[in-house]
Order: structure tokens, then sequence, then C-alpha cells
């Protein structure tokens, strides 16, 4: 096994058997790709890790995903709302200790409310941090005017996450209905390019139905995309959603959690200069889950800044780690895992993706 393994990561291109073979790799054969995995990673992007500090500002949603604990359907929980002051009392937080990143998090709405909500928070955030903070915003599919106010008004980064690329595997996993259309959810991760932002996309990792295959294809899918910045980790289930019935289906959390190593290993290798997020997911495996992520190429951490007391309500998934850590407990528990694992915290950087930069310089030579 570990002289097949030697002889794909000595490609400079990875086929989709390639990386199926290195997510069965064994224990020898992962370490292999996780040596290479952290060369590259320190040729590339640096040993520095950003923060990105993350504020869910609302758990209502009008989609029903079949996977997420904060779905339309599910009425056993209460929806929130943090204020504006409790927002921007983040934003100065993050300001002050100088994370210079945020990531604005919601269900997804569009009505005009909301839009002209958000466009408003923007404004003010840019305007209390001199338009010196990176904002990320993650809120799902929106109309491209909709994204172009947003820009407009200070947004750099957008997520949006296909959560699975297989066409039949997303259907298995959301509604059959014209809300969640995977044609539409691919056309709106184009048009988010094509608007100018940095693009993050990602999936989950151990599905029910899912096949080893399928995460190969996934991993090519970012690259097929041209992708600036992924987000994914390890499907955990949560039990007021209806993909729980399938739970005696799935892998073992801990083989969950090997496969999505794997998965950040290759991606690193795959597209270099890319910025990939250590998720809070692999820490709710693995109390070291985040940390062993960054040693393998992740570069990018989200400290959770949103006010403790609407945490509980925003639980995408079981066993969410760090629901009750003030955002300073939270910086320094972080400050010294990061360290342990051999990197440094860009502070005051904003930590944008490498890749985008070259992107935009690969469109201005096509124009
Ligand atoms: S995954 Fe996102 S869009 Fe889907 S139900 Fe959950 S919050 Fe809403």
């Amino acid at each position: 096994m570990a002289d097949i393994i030697d002889q794909i990561l000595a490609k400079d291109e990875f086929t989709k058997e390639d990386i199926v073979t290195l997510l069965n790799s064994d224990v020898k054969g992962r370490n292999k790709l996780y040596q290479k995995a952290a060369v590259v990673k320190a040729e590339y992007v640096g040993k520095k890790v950003y923060f990105r500090g993350l504020i869910e500002f609302s758990n209502i949603c009008k989609k029903n995903c079949y996977y997420c604990g904060i779905r339309a359907g599910n009425n056993k929980v209460d929806r929130y709302y943090v204020t504006e002051e409790e927002v921007l009392e983040a934003v100065k937080y993050a300001y002050e200790n100088q994370y210079a990143s945020l990531v604005l998090q919601s269900g997804e709405r569009s009505n005009k409310d909301f839009v002209d909500q958000v466009t408003g928070l923007l404004e003010k955030i840019t305007e209390i941090t001199n338009g010196e903070m990176g904002i990320t915003l993650s809120m799902g599919e929106q109309s491209e005017e909709t994204y172009r106010r947003w820009l407009e008004a200070g947004a750099k980064r957008y997520l949006l996450r296909i959560e699975a690329s297989n066409r039949e595997l997303y259907a298995k996993l959301h509604p059959n209905d014209p809300t969640h259309d995977y044609d539409y959810r691919l056309d709106s991760l184009k048009t988010l390019q094509k608007v100018g932002y940095q693009v993050g996309t990602g999936v989950m990792i151990g599905l029910p139905f899912q096949t080893v295959e399928d995460l190969a294809e996934d991993l090519l899918f970012f690259q097929k995309f041209d992708i600036d910045m992924v987000g994914m980790g390890p499907y955990i289930e949560h039990e007021d959603t209806p993909l729980f019935q399938y739970k005696d289906q799935l892998i073992s959390k801990e083989d969950r959690f090997n496969l999505s190593l794997k998965m950040v290993a290759i991606l690193r290798i795959l597209m270099k200069d890319i910025n990939i997020a250590a998720t809070t997911a692999m820490q709710a495996i693995d109390e070291m889950g985040r940390e062993k992520a960054l040693k393998v190429g992740s570069n990018v951490i989200m400290p959770n800044l949103t006010p403790v007391k609407y945490r509980e309500g925003y639980l995408l998934y079981e066993d969410k780690p760090c629901i009750d850590e003030e955002a300073s407990e939270c910086k320094n528990c972080l400050e010294a895992r990061i360290t342990m694992a051999g990197d440094t915290i860009g502070y005051g950087e904003q930590g944008n993706s490498k890749h985008y930069y070259q992107r935009q310089e690969k469109l201005k030579d096509n124009q």
C-alpha cells in the first residue's frame, strides 16, 4: 500500500482513482499523505492561521434541508435574532482583538426586510472598523442583485456549501422542490464568482448513502469550480431531522473524522493556495480535531463570537462544542491549541485567499 501512496503523492495531478486510494489508505499511508500536505501548506500558504470571528446572527430559515437541526420544519427550535447592538458588540470585540475577519452566518431568507437589515449591518460594520474587516457572509442562495448590494456594502467573501456535489446524493439530502434545486445552487456559486466575491463551498463527510468515490468527486468538483475557500467536516446527525432515521447506516464517528482529515490533506495538495477551514464539526468528534486539521492543511479557524445566550439555538448538529464559552475564553483556548499545532495566528491580517488573487489575474489575462 505504501508504495502506491508514494507513487501517487509524487504526482502533480490526482485522478479520481488516486484520490480514492488516498482516502482508503491505511495508517502508514495516511501519515505519508499528512506529511506531504503539511509541507505543501508551509510552502504555499505558510504556517499561519487566520481567525474569522463567527456571528450566527439568526437561526430563522425558510429551508428544510434533511440534515439540518435548524431547518424550518423543526418546531422544537426557539428562533432568535441577535440584535444589531449585540452584533456590533461582537464586531468591536473582534476588531479590538485584531481578528481582522468576520463571518456573518444565518439561516436562509431573502425577503426585503432581511436583505435590507444585512445591508445596514454591513455598512455599520464597515464604518466602525474603518473598512479594515474582511467580512464573509454565509446566508444561502440570494439573487444576483442582493449579492451585489452586499458586496458594495462591505462583504468580501461568501460561503455557500454544496454539501454533496453528486446530484443524486444532493437530491437525497434535500426536499424535491424549487427552493432546494441542485442546478440553482451551482448557478449561485457561479454568480458569486462573477459578481467578484472570494467564493467558498464545502461538503459533509460520512453522510448516509455517500461513497468514497463521491468524496473523491467532491474534491475534483472544488478544483473544477476553481473555488477560493473550503469548509468541510464530518456529518454529525441531529435527532430532530429526517436524515436521522438512517443513523444505523453511518460509519463510526471516528471513521468520519479520519476521512475528513484525509479530505483536508488531499485538498491542500490539490489546491495549494486556497484557504481551508478547520471546522467546528471536526472538534465535535475529536477534542483536538481542529488542531489536527491545521497540521494537515487547514489555515483558517472560526472562533465563535455569537453571544452565548443564543448558541443553544444554532445547533446544526448534535454535540456542537464551545456553546457556553465567552469569546475571551474561546480566544485563550484557541491560542494555546494553535501554538501546540505548530502554527502562529495572523493577528491583524485578513488572510484572504491567495487563490482568489490568482483567479482574478487569470480573468484579466483572458479579457
Ligand atoms: S442547512 Fe442552511 S439552508 Fe438548510 S435548513 Fe439549515 S440553515 Fe437552512
